[in-house]
């Protein structure tokens, strides 16, 4: 059977001692298994970046930035190889898998910028014949820990910004979907990156804490769950490491009574369905405004499931796939049943579901709960599968102060046609990504992604503006060549212009 391995100073490797089975979500068996690296594995990878460093920080910025257009291309040229195994381990419909791979090439584009990104601030005559300028150093090796749901995507995220600033990358995927990640890596190898810049440690917790307790490693991104991107902050500060944890979601829609309800009823569809709610920007809780819009809203959805098709992510006329493992499908499951104890109204009912020809696969159709209320434990904790919970406001201060309460503050939609109602949520709402009619509001790469509360531990979002300072450090230099104009005696009071 296929093992996964690494990807270290431009080289595969099979630390294979300790393995774990990589599953076809759609048939429930086991088609790879993936390396765990050892401690001794994840030090080679260190030492491979720590070699390359010095080289490739004094690369110029738009010589990185060639690797990046080279890398473009050769990603559009084998996107459909690339979301084959996307499907094949995820789960998620090709298309589906198209789009995340879209975003991620957006993010290559974005580093492509790096000559521009990198110019730094100069201030001529900042005193008396003298100059002043900020440059953006890299900070040396740094690690990305990426989750299961977007292995194209989220990495990308991350390296192609972190390397086009100079520094160099230990990238820690997902070990229940390793194959497209580590193929894309691959592809970067491809497009010119120097053996060493870009390494994959494939594992679990012996990598990742290896990685977050070496003084070699100058900083972490992590994206995941939120009780580990805690302890990931946690001990990468007490280990004084720059550190951002991206953390999970519960993401609400207001539906208010003037929306345009057909609109709001397709957007909810793909933003909690689609890729089986596997995704930290899916729309989990919708809140109605009024008993009128809330009847309005479950009898249009419950219509529109009928129709959703489920089944494996290789046709692309389905609208959702399974979920990534029998463990993932069992906790969903048991959130369901736990919702019918809890006493919401079960409107649709996913649990029993079939799916012809794939009878073993990790399969739940589509669900909705309708009278959900907050102190719930389906409302409280993230799901991250096919269940939206409806819960009933009076008013939109109601609806919102459900937000603001809520621990989560990742994204958030308002449907509505009313501007100032509009323009008073997206103010006020204490949410990272917020969309007025739009879904899923993620942002583009050249705004920067991250949520509020404990969605994200630490001060920078991830990837555009915001990953070009999170992986970099400002020096500003103060110069002045005294000449006979300007020379003057000791100085002793403190210098100002
Ligand atoms: P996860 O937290 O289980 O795993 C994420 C990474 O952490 C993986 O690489 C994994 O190997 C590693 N890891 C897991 N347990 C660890 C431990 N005890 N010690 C050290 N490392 C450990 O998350 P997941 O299930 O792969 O992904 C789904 C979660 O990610 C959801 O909560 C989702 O909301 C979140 N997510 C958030 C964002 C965001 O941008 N905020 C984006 C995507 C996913």
């Amino acid at each position: 059977m296929t093992i996964i391995g690494h990807l270290i100073n431009g080289q595969n490797l099979a630390d294979s001692t300790r393995t774990q089975d990589v599953f076809d979500p759609a048939i429930g068996e086991v088609t790879k298994q993936v390396a765990l690296a050892s401690k001794a594995t994840v030090e080679e990878a260190i030492a491979s970046a720590q070699a390359a460093f010095p080289a490739w920080r004094n690369t110029p910025p738009a010589k990185r930035a060639q690797v990046m257009f080279r890398l473009k291309t050769l990603l559009e040229d084998n996107a459909e190889k690339i979301c084959a195994m996307i499907t094949e381990e995820h789960g998620k419909v090709l298309n589906d898998a198209m789009g995340e791979l879209q975003r991620g090439i957006e993010n290559v584009e974005y580093a492509c910028a790096a000559p521009e990104l990198l110019k730094g601030e100069h201030s001529k005559n900042a005193g008396p014949a003298i100059d002043s300028w900020s440059e953006f150093q890299p900070l040396g090796v740094v690690t990305g820990i990426t989750p299961f749901n977007f292995p194209a995507m989220v990495p990308l995220w991350m390296w192609p910004a972190a390397i086009v600033c100079g520094n160099t990358f230990i990238l820690k995927p997902s070990e229940r979907t390793p194959s497209s990640t580590l193929f894309i890596c691959e592809l970067a190898l491809e497009a010119g990156l120097p053996a060493g810049v870009l390494n994959v440690v494939n594992g679990d917790k012996e990598a990742v804490d290896t990685l977050l307790n070496d003084d070699r490693v100058m900083a972490v991104s992590f994206v995941g769950s939120t009780p580990i991107a805690e302890y990931i902050y946690n001990t990468a500060n007490a280990n004084g490491k720059r550190c951002q944890a991206l953390g999970g979601a519960k993401n609400h829609a207001i539906v208010m009574p003037d929306a345009d309800m057909d609109n709001a009823v397709n957007a909810l569809m793909g933003a909690a369905y689609g890729s089986c709610g596997e995704r930290c920007m899916a729309i989990s809780v919708a809140v109605a405004v009024g008993d009128e819009a809330a009847d309005s809203l479950v009898e249009k959805l419950q219509a529109r499931m009928a129709d959703m098709k489920v089944g494996a992510g290789t046709d692309n006329s389905n609208d959702m796939g399974p979920l990534v493992t029998a463990q993932h499908f069992a906790k969903v499951k048991g959130y369901v049943d736990l919702g019918v104890e809890e006493g919401a109204t079960l409107v649709v009912d996913g649990r029993g579901l079939s799916v012809e020809g794939y009878e073993t696969g990790y399969f739940l159709g589509g669900t909705l709960f309708d009278n959900v209320t907050a102190d719930m434990r389906i409302y409280q904790e993230e799901i991250f599968g096919p269940v939206l919970c409806v819960v009933r406001a009076n008013t939109m201060q109601e609806a919102m102060d459900l937000i603001d309460a809520h621990e989560y503050g990742n994204g958030t939609c308002i449907f509505t046609r009313d501007g100032e109602a509009a323009r008073y949520f997206s103010d006020n709402i204490k949410v990272g990504m917020v969309g007025i009619n739009v879904p899923l509001p993620v942002p583009v790469a050249y705004h920067s992604f991250g949520g509020w509360k404990r969605s994200l531990f630490g001060d920078l979002h991830a990837y555009g503006p915001d990953a070009v300072r999170f992986y970099t450090k400002r020096k500003t230099v103060t110069q002045r060549w005294p000449s006979a104009g300007v020379r003057e005696g000791a100085q002793f009071t403190f210098p100002s212009n």
